[in-house]
């Protein structure tokens, strides 16, 4: 068992730039990765057998993370990769590395940066194949070249809703319709947006590149409509669509069918917050940046001793903002563990927290033009399958809702939420039925407990080699 000053959970933007901070100001740190390489969502490496040429294939971010991950590597920080965090426990977090049994890292300090996973929406047909998040469809596409069909559809809301479709296509897919929910920025959002332009006007200029590119290859792109339902016997083979109200409500008769072999449903992302649930951090509730998020003080600091959060993990904001947040909380534990002075902590964190201000108040104006509204979550029927793990249709869940609002208790009679993704699929539709059931907002429906490992792992990692089978048949007794 080593101990570490700084142990960082999470190989993204944000812990990166973290850890080589960190590194920088003379602490011993390790970075862990369930990833075979550095870089987490937006600086994913492309697979192996696979070569970048040139930026253009790629896209600038590619190499922006490029920079980072080699800062990473030129410093001292001891990297596990392939490596799972399933739970924290006394100052050290449990680790499990590909295939051995699981380890214990202890801490002075532990920055969690677990990023976030697309936002799952539940209607008939979700569960076909075919039907895939638009972040999954990135992700095919960046690291394995992997078009999802050959003629695609994307439905969804909020920035990347027009930047990944664009970036499919940059990559020659095949794409035959787009529909955002939220209705085109009018006027006084666009106001609040140029707002909060400066400092970032290369994410304006990232913006209108995506635009272009749409518009340039006559990809139609619809504004206020939601997808209803994916069809097909054994794949999806078409969507049905609508126009929807300010609340994202169906308007009955004006559905449209189109032809396709892939769906990507992209609304948006949701922090993985269940390592600071285990932990007991405290959380509080942001719609428009995914709910349940992290409560965080200027420098990163949780309200557990000891425990930082940056990134998209504690609340979504996106990659600047994870960038500066990690280098702020890297800082504030350096000066924290006698590394810096207080007035080198000043000094240096004055550059960042102007980024993390400038790169906030732009992703706030962005994040509230394109909050989800609630009727997202209307869209099942009886037969629709809510937890896909466990195959709970929600029939089998309103009755269990007539007479409670606790998720938990939903879980207990239902199994929803006990599978492998441990509710990160059905967790906020399940509350969304709640709250629509028995009249209570959304922000104040309790979520099921967290429980240990957040991650499927092996019973053969965590068992203690030295308990054989016998020797337990025998202490039993
Ligand atoms: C699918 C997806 C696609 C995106 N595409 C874009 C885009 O095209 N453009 C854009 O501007 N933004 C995009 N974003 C948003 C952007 O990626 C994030 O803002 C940014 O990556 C946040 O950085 P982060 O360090 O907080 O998290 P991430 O980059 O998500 O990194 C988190 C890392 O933590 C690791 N991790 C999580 N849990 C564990 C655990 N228990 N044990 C070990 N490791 C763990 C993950 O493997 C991951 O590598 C995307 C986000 C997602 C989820």
């Amino acid at each position: 068992m080593k101990t570490f000053d700084l142990v960082v959970i999470g190989g993204g933007p944000a812990g990166i730039a973290a850890a080589a901070t960190a590194s920088k100001h003379g602490l011993q740190v390790a970075i862990i990765d369930e990833r075979p390489t550095l870089g987490g969502q937006i600086y994913k490496r492309v697979g192996p057998g696979f070569k970048v040429k040139s930026a253009k294939e790629v896209g600038k971010d590619y190499f922006l993370g490029e920079e980072l991950i080699n800062e990473l590597e030129n410093s001292s920080v001891e990297l596990f990769l392939e490596t799972l965090v399933g739970t924290i426990e006394n100052s050290a977090v449990v680790i499990v590395r590909n295939g051995e049994s699981a380890e214990r890292l202890n801490y002075k300090k532990l920055l969690i940066s677990p990023g976030a996973y697309d936002r799952p929406v539940a209607f008939p047909g979700w569960t076909l194949p075919g039907v895939i998040t638009a972040g999954a469809a990135q992700s095919l596409v960046k690291t394995q070249r992997v078009n999802p069909g050959s003629r695609i559809f994307f439905a969804g809301s909020g920035p990347l809703a027009l930047a990944f479709p664009a970036q499919l296509s940059g990559y020659g897919a095949n794409i035959v319709g787009i529909i955002e929910a939220a209705p085109r920025p009018g006027i006084f959002k666009a106001l609040r947006i140029l707002l909060a332009v400066i400092g970032n006007l290369d994410l304006m200029r990232d913006a209108a590149k995506y635009q272009f590119h749409l518009i340039s290859n006559r990809i139609p792109m619809t504004y206020r409509r939601i997808i209803v339902s994916a069809n097909g016997k054994d794949r999806v083979e078409s969507v049905t669509h609508a126009k929807v109200d300010k609340n994202w409500r169906v308007i009955p008769g004006t559905e449209k069918t189109v032809e396709v072999d892939a769906l990507c449903v992209g609304y948006g992302f949701f922090p993985s917050v269940e390592l600071f649930r285990l932990l007991d951090c405290e959380l509080e509730y942001e719609e428009s940046r995914g709910g349940a998020v992290v409560k965080l003080d200027n420098w990163g600091a949780t309200s557990v001793a000891n425990v930082f959060g940056a990134g998209d993990g504690t609340g979504i904001s996106g990659s600047y903002v994870a960038i500066a947040r990690g280098r702020l909380a890297a800082l504030k534990i350096a000066a924290e563990l006698g590394k810096i002075s207080d007035k080198a902590l000043s000094t240096l964190a004055a550059g960042y927290q102007r980024t993390f201000s400038q790169r906030t108040k732009f992703q706030r104006a962005i994040n509230n033009a394109y909050e989800i509204k609630s009727g997202i979550y209307e869209l099942a029927d009886n037969g629709t399958v809510i937890c896909r793990c466990e195959s709970v249709k929600l029939e089998s869940i309103l009755p269990v809702l007539e007479s409670t609002i606790d998720p938990s208790v939903v879980k207990a009679y239902t199994r929803c939420g006990m599978g492998l993704c441990q509710g990160r699929n059905c967790q906020r539709q399940i509350s969304a039925l709640i709250a629509q059931k028995h009249g209570i907002p959304i922000s104040q429906i309790t979520q099921a407990t967290p429980r240990f490992p957040t991650k499927p792992i092996k019973l053969g990692q965590i068992a203690d080699a030295t308990v054989t089978s016998e020797k337990y048949f025998i202490d039993a007794e």
